[in-house]
């Protein structure tokens, strides 16, 4: 079968990504943070290609601890979401994942459990994000509470997640360090702070464990700089072909809307990939595209299976010839920005209709 359109993951990558994480976090351990299908790029693929160079994983559900545990990774994960349900809870415990608590009613359910093992925990402290976790008010009552619990398992740990990180000026974060190093010093047991952001541009958030997400991916977690920026490698190119190449006239207009209207006569392409394989709907005209690795125009709307790009009235690019979204010389950042949105959204987004592919099994011509 030949493909059409495909997700090249470039496991190599990763190895290079995690050395960054450790050269910026030298004294902490390293969770990898790859929820939502390793943002989208296998969960276990990944956990695979990290497996002896971090010192454990989170992922966001229940159900994505008891993936990795099935198939024989034997980390510390920990499940940042937690659980809201008792059959969690033994599930929890049963496959040896820890559990990020952040409400009252995990609280309750914990009480009520007479089970023999016992279940490590991460209490979350909502120092400022507004989403999940305990206020500084609740804090020592709700140790107090988790103390007596035959099943947690002592000590326990902590965490707090950052509102605003990716901007470096914003105070904000350095008010929720400070905060959560008041609400945690008494107390023994794990601590960490820094995601991808906190790692990069807050070296007070660096304590016993980081977690690192979108760094890892090769991905700058900020609106002013692109992994390779940073050091980086990007893990993830997305790439198609064109399936036809016309000549349009000055004056007529592409696609759905017509919301693009070329200013003189051109040749355009169109490219087999869309909303219904991943690429962001709302990408604006004037979109980079690569066609046979010259940088082009998308023009026109974004459809379910299709793209039009203006290749130039010179264009010698034919039926066939190989496109890229984004990748090494075109940074899914620069594609988010260009649709109102952040890369994490646009990895993660990729539908099942694109074929996964790793680098060791296609032809380095990419
Ligand atoms: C997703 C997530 C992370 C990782 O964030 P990145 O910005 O991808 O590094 C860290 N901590 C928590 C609680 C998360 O939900």
């Amino acid at each position: 079968m030949i493909r059409t359109a495909y997700a090249v993951i470039h496991l190599k990558s990763i190895r290079h990504n995690v050395q960054q994480v450790r050269l910026a976090a030298p004294h902490s351990k390293i969770m990898a943070v790859i929820k939502a299908n390793a943002y989208g790029h296998g969960l276990l693929r990944v956990a695979q290609a990290l497996n002896d160079s971090v010192d454990g994983f989170a992922v966001a559900r229940v159900q994505e601890g008891i993936r990795l545990r099935k198939a024989g990774f034997q980390h510390r994960i920990v499940v940042l979401e937690g659980f809201t349900k008792t059959e969690e809870v033994q599930n929890l415990l049963h496959y040896d994942l820890e559990a990020s608590i952040h409400s009252p009613h995990q609280i309750e359910i914990l009480r009520h459990q007479q089970e023999k093992k016992r279940l490590g925990i991460w209490i979350k402290l909502d120092t400022g994000m507004n989403r999940l976790g305990f206020k500084a008010r609740d804090v020592r009552n709700v140790c107090e509470q988790l103390n007596t619990f035959s099943v947690v398992k002592k000590p326990f740990n902590f965490m707090t997640h950052f509102a605003n990180a990716d901007d470096k000026n914003d105070l904000k974060t350095s008010q929720q360090i400070e905060l959560f190093n008041i609400l945690t010093a008494d107390f023994d047991g794990e601590k960490s702070m820094a995601n991808s952001a906190g790692i990069l541009a807050w070296k007070d958030s660096l304590t016993d464990w980081v977690r690192a997400g979108i760094m890892l991916y090769g991905i700058s977690p900020f609106s002013d700089s692109t992994g390779k920026d940073l050091g980086l490698r990007p893990l993830m190119s997305l790439h198609s072909r064109l399936i036809s190449v016309r000549d349009v006239a000055a004056g007529e207009t592409v696609g759905y809307s017509g919301t693009w209207t070329s200013p003189v006569s051109t040749k355009l392409g169109v490219v087999a990939i869309g909303y219904g394989d991943g690429y962001p709907r709302y990408a604006e005209s004037g979109t980079p595209v690569l066609v046979n690795g010259e940088r082009v125009p998308l023009v026109g709307r974004v459809s379910m299976d299709m793209i039009t790009v203006d290749l130039g009235i010179n264009s010698n690019a034919k039926a066939g010839d190989g496109v890229i979204l984004w990748g090494d010389n075109l940074p899914v950042e620069e594609i988010a920005l260009c649709s109102n949105t952040i890369p994490y959204t646009l990895v993660c987004g990729i539908t099942p209709r694109v074929e996964i592919v790793e680098s060791k099994n296609i032809d380095p011509i990419f």
